[in-house]
């Protein structure tokens, strides 16, 4: 015989642990008690050895699927005199964090009990249990208790209080536990907010989307917009209404087996699919496809999740199998969550609204994420993995306010990072506000309040103006740094090593506009060896939209350097692609008025994409790469030639590039193979720098990040090439690549100068 004590730490609260630590003990025949805690889980225990043995190791092995353990703690006891196993109540106290679960997709049994006619939540779209349903979106406070939830306006009934009190039931301390008697329930309103009076809410709303209708239907972590998929009017209807009109839709399909139907999915990609967080994968479309082309235009991808909650699964049990499901916000404003302010922001967009009255506290999007090279890839992250907890010794209380786009903030104390889920662009006020929210919010839930503050370096980000209204000690961060770190952390690396950040733009310590980076650098401080040549942004932001701006500014510098003839030649081509309005750029760009000088990766794609395939103008982030991505001829292994000249640090010399796509396009070749040629190109001389670098310095590790990386074939190849020459890579996964991995890798660099 023999007594622990041992103390759990991670997401263990609100996941099913106590009754499934309750049940080991009683069929192991061990005695003692359980108890939650602001620290943590305390279990004390005692019995045969052997049987403790097996406790210990099922509690690491067979928990629930929600829960995760980080560290288990034994110290061992004198005997005492228990007669039983007890679950004993929770203790809270102290400034301790409480690791808060994300919300999660409804579990196979919670399926079956809707899906059941004998049951008694047939049919009822708020079933969950301790293994599935909302936890970080409805949670106010801490501890997570009913009563600190959106659910304490509603009383559970004799039945469900009766599962919620058995520890042998699967909803033993359910916190959003609730059944038709007493739980939420759903209606209709049009698009004014009037309520329209059904019997059977869901198989009218099927009927309704069948015929073309727009609904806001509310969800999880906010509303969507849906309309039926295969029906190419409603789609382009909502396209016109939302005034969206290339940005792809996300879909929700009603089954597996029917994603396979329009797209390839491979086994990772299956299991993100169907796991417990149903993030929307990106999935190549299949030659079978043939949903309307307007659901994503111009691409050859689809984003795709499958239905996660219950009324997700209700909706499906007609003879719908995919709807469009964005999120349904007004254009550049914060995703719509509030029953209210839904009807008035989106009235003009939807014919009805599907409501219920389980309120949503923190409202969330759904992650998006794409498989690379048999590794997930985050692209969003937000609902399912939002705020889980990143692991990291010796952190100061840090809040590291993160990008203007993209943007996502981080908190860090008591040796856990917190991540806060995707927060949009912070281009209006009402972005701001929702930022700002949601920052008081993670003070309040991890009983934070920061010490220091890591913020960009930018002098015009919202982010930082966040950081000038404080009085707290202020780290700024180098972006691309950032980028590169956020890679580091998650890949456990501190040494130094190569950086290759590429991305749209971000500021530079020599005040211009960073983005096609080398730079060699560790947690702490970096050096800058190497990046793209400067070139101006004819029109500063406007020229981030109007993509034929950065085309015209190439082709101006070649103007200045070449001959007469060719003088010429480029004066025409000029006015043939773009018409008189580059005259009017060119201009701009010899007077240096509003031509900001820019070395960014991102600008240097749109170029290519405009004189390549004709994209002068994006109607959304990352059009014109996305584009030139997808046409690109993948058996075409040639390339440009190019210059990478070695001042002080290596500059790529991007206009000889620009002018050979130039000489291909008056020869009239082929867009697939000047695309393919492109992207080769700058896989090579990415490589040939890194070589450069390792002769130089002796450092061997690359580290890919930034927002280019988003590109598919850019972080394939470059990493293959690059590990083909004896190089290790690191790349980004679980933290998105983009600005919203940002906040991460502010955080770790400012702990590291903190810490100094
Ligand atoms: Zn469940
Ligand atoms: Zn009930
Ligand atoms: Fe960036």
């Amino acid at each position: 015989m023999k007594r622990f004590l041992l103390k759990i730490e991670g997401i263990v609260q609100g996941v099913g642990f106590r009754p499934f630590v309750y049940n080991q003990a009683i069929s192991l025949s061990l005695k003692g008690w359980i108890k939650n805690s602001s620290q943590g889980v305390y279990i004390d225990i005692q019995g045969e050895e052997e049987n403790l043995d097996r406790f210990i190791y099922n509690l690491e092995d067979k928990h629930p699927s929600l829960a995760k353990i980080e560290n288990i703690i034994i110290y061992e006891q004198e005997l005492a005199d228990y007669n039983g196993f007890q679950i004993k109540e929770s203790e809270m106290k102290g400034e301790k964090i409480t690791l808060i679960s994300p919300d999660m997709a409804v579990c196979e049994e919670c399926i079956k009990d809707i899906t059941t006619p004998t049951n008694k939540r047939y049919k009822y779209p708020f079933t969950n249990c301790t293994n599935c349903g909302p936890r970080f979106s409805i949670i106010k406070a801490i501890p997570y208790d009913r009563a600190n939830t959106t659910m304490k306006k509603f009383n559970m009934c004799g039945d469900c209080h009766k599962e919620y009190s058995d520890s042998s039931n699967r909803r033993f301390h359910a916190q959003p536990n609730a059944c038709k008697e007493c739980g939420p329930h759903i209606w209709i309103e049009d698009c004014y907010g009037t309520k329209v009076g059904l019997d059977d809410v869901l198989g009218w709303t099927r009927q309704r989307l069948k015929e073309g209708k727009i609904f806001a239907i509310k969800g999880l972590g906010g509303f969507h917009l849906v309309c039926d998929a295969e029906n190419e009017e409603a789609v382009n209807l909502l396209r016109d209404r939302k005034n969206r009109p290339d940005k792809p839709f996300a879909v929700m399909i009603n089954h597996i087996d029917t994603v396979k139907k329009y797209c390839r999915v491979n086994m990772k990609e299956e299991k993100i699919l169907t796991g417990s967080r149903k993030p929307i994968v990106i999935l190549e479309q299949n030659n079978d496809y043939d949903l309307p082309q307007c659901i994503a235009p111009n691409q050859s991808t689809l984003g795709v999740m499958l239905p996660y909650t219950p009324l997700h699964h209700l909706l499906f049990q007609g003879d719908i199998e995919v709807l469009v499901m964005t999120s349904a916000n007004v254009h550049g404003l914060p995703l719509e969550y509030e029953n209210e302010s839904a009807v008035e922001k989106l009235g003009h967009i939807v014919d009805y609204f599907l409501q219920h009255n389980r309120d949503i506290q923190m409202p969330i999007d759904d992650s998006i994420v794409r498989v690379v090279d048999n590794e997930i890839r985050m692209i969003r992250r937000a609902r399912g993995y939002a705020p889980e907890p990143i692991k990291k010794d010796n952190v100061k209380e840090i809040l590291a306010l993160g990008s203007n786009m993209k943007n996502t903030f981080c908190i860090a104390k008591d040796n856990f990072l917190f991540l806060s889920q995707h927060n949009g662009d912070l281009e209006n006020i009402e972005t701001a506000e929702h930022y700002k929210n949601n920052i008081e919010h993670y003070k309040n839930i991890f009983r934070f309040s920061p010490k220091y503050i890591a913020c960009d370096m930018h002098p015009s980000y919202t982010s930082s103006e966040y950081a000038s209204d404080s009085l707290l000690p202020r780290v700024e961060v180098q972006h691309h740094h950032a980028h590169i770190v956020s890679c580091l952390a998650e890949n456990n690396i501190e040494r130094k090593v190569i950086g290759i950040a590429y991305d749209g733009t971000g500021y530079g310590i020599d005040g211009k506009l960073w983005g096609g980076e080398f730079l060699l650098c560790d947690t702490k401080e970096f050096t800058r060896l190497g990046h793209l040549n400067y070139i101006k942004m004819p029109g500063g932001q406007m020229a981030i939209k109007e993509p034929w701006r950065m085309a015209v500014s190439f082709i101006h510098r070649m103007i200045e350097y070449s001959d007469y003839s060719m003088r010429e030649q480029l004066k025409q081509l000029l006015l043939k692609l773009y018409g008189k309005k580059s005259i009017g750029v060119m201009t701009l760009i010899d007077a240096e008025i509003n031509c900001p000088k820019t070395s960014s990766m991102g600008r240097f794609f749109d170029a290519a994409a405009s004189i390549i395939g004709g994209r002068d103008i994006i109607s959304y982030e990352g059009q014109a790469a996305i584009e030139l991505e997808s046409i690109m001829d993948r058996n075409c292994n040639e390339f440009y030639n190019y210059d990478v000249d070695r001042e002080k640090i290596y500059i790529i010399n991007t206009e000889k590039i620009i002018y050979s796509i130039i000489k291909d396009k008056i020869a009239g070749v082929n867009n697939k193979i000047m695309s393919a040629k492109f992207h080769n190109t700058i896989v090579k001389f990415s490589k040939d720098i890194c070589k450069f670098i390792r002769e130089d310095t002796g450092i061997n590790e690359v580290a890919l990040s930034g927002g280019v990386f988003q590109n598919t074939f850019l972080l394939k190849q470059l990493a293959a090439e690059l590990a083909n020459e004896e190089f290790v890579v690191y790349t980004n996964k679980l933290i998105p690549a983009n600005d919203g991995g940002l906040a991460l890798g502010q955080i770790i660099i400012a702990n590291e100068i903190i810490n100094k």
